[in-house]
């Protein structure tokens, strides 16, 4: 067993990090404080340096103007940019662009990789993927009520989905709809681009989240699909694999929220031991020395740890023998890693007082924004069960 980073990837790492502390971070006042349109210029500025750095999109193919890193370095990356929260962004490598991109890798014709694959790689244009219903459990969501009716060469689309992050400015999305309502549950559904300038594709609103409307790809939209009519040629693969597709899909996304999720826990706790030993609490004495705080930043760095091993190992196991081999572990890391999440944003949060409540740090962002981490891809309940069902199989 060897825990070892590689030298190349190290010397990637160090320049992620230092671009990240000097270029990034004193960007974040602005981002906090001001609407994203506002600082998107700024951030742009960033993006081209990234390129023009050889850093720009890790985990996508060199083909297309990635790096190429395999799922162990790009989740390292995943962890280095994870502290700033438009690190990724920055870098390219952002849900929902980065499922969606491999997915089209892997499944899209040649006609659709030309007209999407190339320019969602370069940052050109952006993408969604519109699955969740309002109407409709997303934890189950083999029940599904957005239908795609075959008329002609065309799919006519008809539903409504929220949640679909990213819509707001994205030049196409990545619709799940039923296909084909009479096969096995697991059969029934499709996945089909559809432009966003399509006609029937209504955005309604950006949903107000924890208190945030937010805007562009800092959004999460409603959107009503009104008898969309996209070509069949739109489809992502064989008719009826949405579910499928949907399943590869999750397995390195969760890696890579995973470890994004374990850069702002180490964010976190930076900031909340500066914050001990600077705050001072009269006598001599500074919050650091207060044996509760000490307890807390023990706690929180072995909770991070160990975290954080358990999801390398997970990212090594999807490497090494695919994502089915490593489904338990990928479970286990959802609701692990958000629930360390949680905690560490809360201590951090905590330990800063009146100020944690406030946008002049970035715990306040966090605190909001990653809330919804023991939620989206599945909430902890689903993957405990899952997690269960399969461990007391093996035991019988
Ligand atoms: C910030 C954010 C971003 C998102 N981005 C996207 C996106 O880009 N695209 C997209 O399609 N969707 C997205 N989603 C939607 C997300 O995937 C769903 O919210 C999620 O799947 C849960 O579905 P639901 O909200 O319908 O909750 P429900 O399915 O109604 O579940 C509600 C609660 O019930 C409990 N529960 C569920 N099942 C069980 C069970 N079997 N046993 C016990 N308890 C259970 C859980 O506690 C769960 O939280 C996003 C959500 C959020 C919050």
């Amino acid at each position: 067993m060897d825990f070892e980073i590689p030298e190349k990837t190290r010397t990637t790492l160090e320049m992620i990090e230092e671009f990240v502390d000097k270029e990034l971070t004193p960007l974040e006042y602005l981002f906090l404080n001001e609407p994203f349109r506002k600082v998107l210029p700024k951030i742009e500025e960033k993006r081209l340096r990234v390129k023009q750095m050889g850093l720009w999109a890790p985990g996508h193919a060199e083909k297309y103007g990635g790096m190429g890193l395999d799922l162990l370095d790009l989740a390292l990356v995943s962890e280095a940019l994870g502290g700033c929260p438009f690190g990724h962004f920055v870098f390219g490598c952002h849900a929902p662009d980065a499922g969606n991109i491999e997915v089209l890798h892997q499944h899209g014709t040649k006609a659709q990789k030309k007209k999407w694959l190339g320019p969602l790689v370069t940052g050109e244009i952006r993408s969604c993927f519109s699955m969740t219903e309002p109407e409709m459990p997303g934890s189950n969501p083999l029940m599904m009520e957005t239908q795609a009716i075959k008329d002609g060469d065309d799919y006519v689309i008809t539903g409504q989905k929220w949640y679909t992050t990213a819509a707001d400015g994205a030049a196409v999305a990545v619709v799940m709809a039923v296909t084909n309502p009479e096969a096995p549950a697991h059969q029934r559904a499709s996945m089909i681009l559809v432009p966003t300038d399509t006609r029937g594709f209504e955005r309604v609103r950006n949903i107000q989240v924890m208190g945030e409307a937010g805007e562009g790809f800092f959004s999460h939209s409603e959107i009503l699909y009104q008898s969309c009519r996209v070509p069949q040629a739109n489809r992502l693969g064989p008719e009826g694999h949405g579910f499928v597709i949907a399943q590869e899909r999750l397995g390195p996304g969760r890696i890579h929220h995973c470890m994004r999720w374990l850069g702002i826990c180490n964010r976190a706790l930076d900031l909340m031991c500066s914050r001990a030993k600077a705050r001072a609490m009269g006598d001599g004495v500074t919050l650091a020395d207060k044996e509760i705080i000490q307890a807390w930043i023990a706690e929180c760095a072995a909770e991070i740890r160990a975290a954080r091993m358990l999801t390398l190992h997970t990212a090594w196991l999807i490497e090494r023998h695919g994502w089915k081999a490593a489904r338990q572990d990928i479970s286990m890391i959802k609701f692990l890693v958000a629930g360390t999440l949680q905690k560490v944003i809360d201590r951090a949060l905590q330990v800063h007082g009146g100020l944690g409540m406030t946008d002049d740090t970035v715990l306040a962002f966090f605190y909001r924004h990653e809330r919804a981490a023991r939620i989206y891809d599945g909430p902890d309940e689903v993957h405990k069960l899952s997690l269960a069902r399969r461990i007391l199989a093996e035991k019988s």
